[in-house]
């Protein structure tokens, strides 16, 4: 009976030991504030040298990027369904999102490892690497008119996806006409409805899934038609629910066969008792 305890302690223990690592991973700890520091004062000495490149980029690289996350999750797998190509005119084409090339030489190596693809310096958050682009990098950008992806935010929902408007704060009228006007001038433009079978279907998406919500009825939802699934996360959760049942799934078997065992032996010790006795 000792050994079967001993043995179960050891596995139980050595199970909550690969689940405090696995939790390590899944949510690893922020970096200290003194390697942010480090990496803050780095990245903000060339900040002096190249002031006058800041200056020049009149577009909010974080707007322009939750522009395209939205694009990339309620646009493009639609178009990968269809298999179309939206043409360097419509706005939403990757050449015409000034931050496009940048955000596409960040290589994400580990949670707190983000690297410059340009000169491949090494930074510990994204913000960081951010800032590294706009004083390092910023020479590269093509900062010629409408490449602005974040001039498209009004018609995106952006701040709906920011969490920056409450959902309490009152619809301007005005403000949803005019975001109407930009969303429906992108779906014309993106999806031209002559341009055939394919273009006509992704135009009335377009209308339904971003077009449709400006307007201060609040009948229609933005993003009606759904989102691209996210397997990541899916798959994390379930990876680590199956990490965790694992161990308690041996133990519960190695137990049962543990007792089944010393069952057989006693019913032997029986039978052979049994035997024996049957002369007398
Ligand atoms: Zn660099």
């Amino acid at each position: 009976m000792k050994k079967k305890e001993t043995a179960s302690t050891i596995i139980l223990l050595s199970f909550l030991l690969s689940l405090q690592e696995l939790l390590h991973f899944a949510f690893p700890l922020p970096p200290s504030h003194n390697n942010q520091d480090e990496e803050q004062s780095a990245t903000l000495r060339p900040l002096e040298q190249n002031e006058e490149h800041v200056d020049e980029v009149h577009c909010s690289r974080e707007r322009s990027r939750k522009a395209w996350n939205i694009i990339e999750e309620h646009l493009l797998p639609f178009m990968e369904i269809e298999n179309y190509e939206v043409s360097t005119q419509c706005r939403l084409h990757p050449n015409n999102d000034l931050f496009r090339d940048q955000e596409q030489h960040k290589i994400h190596l580990d949670i707190n490892h983000w690297q410059c693809g340009y000169c491949r310096k090494s930074f510990r958050a994204e913000n960081f690497l951010d800032k590294h682009f706009d004083n390092r990098h910023s020479n590269l950008l093509n900062v010629s008119h409408g490449k602005c992806l974040a001039d498209l935010c009004g018609a995106l929902h952006c701040d709906l996806k920011m969490d920056i408007k409450s959902r309490k704060s009152k619809c301007k009228p005005a403000a949803a006409a005019r975001n109407k006007h930009l969303c429906e001038s992108l779906a014309d433009s993106c999806f031209p409805i002559n341009e055939g079978p394919s273009a006509n279907r992704l135009h009335e998406l377009f209308l339904h899934q971003f077009c449709g919500a400006h307007s201060c009825t609040g009948k229609q939802k933005p993003f009606s038609r759904g989102a691209a699934r996210q397997p990541g996360i899916f798959y994390m959760a379930s990876s680590i629910l199956i990490l965790m049942l694992l161990p308690i799934f041996y133990v519960i078997v190695y137990l049962h066969r543990r007792e089944s065992r010393n069952g057989i032996e006693v019913l032997k010790r029986i039978s052979k008792a049994g035997r024996k006795s049957k002369p007398l």
